[in-house]
């Protein structure tokens, strides 16, 4: 299973058997998910913390747990989508539209 072949209702029932098979469904409602994706999305800024990006780029250790905390922060975001019954490919197609109306292509950002 890769980006090339997996679809996103793979990876959602890979998650709920994982939680099925743990007994942890009864904890998983939509406030604790949000604070779950919330506390993994830190762990994954955690790793910049003091540093400079170069130097974490260039570090394999750092870059691996680069990789483990993205996965982990996918990981709720799934998982909170599935519970919330959120169609994740339908809710990303209408938040990239809002966002072009938004942030029209024609204009040149600076930041
Ligand atoms: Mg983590």
């Amino acid at each position: 299973m890769d980006d090339q072949t997996a679809t996103i209702y793979e990876l959602k029932k890979l998650i709920r058997e994982f939680v099925a098979e743990r007994g942890w469904k009864k904890y998983h409602n939509l406030k604790d998910l949000s604070i779950a994706l919330i506390i993994e999305a830190s762990e994954l800024l955690d790793i910049f913390k003091w540093r400079n990006v170069e130097k974490v780029e260039k570090n394999s250790e750092l870059m691996l747990s680069l990789k483990e905390e993205l996965a982990d922060v996918i990981i709720y975001a799934l998982r909170l989508s599935d519970v919330a019954n959120i169609d994740v490919a339908q809710a990303v197609r209408e938040k990239i539209k809002k966002n072009a109306e938004k942030y029209p292509a024609n204009i040149r950002y600076e930041w």
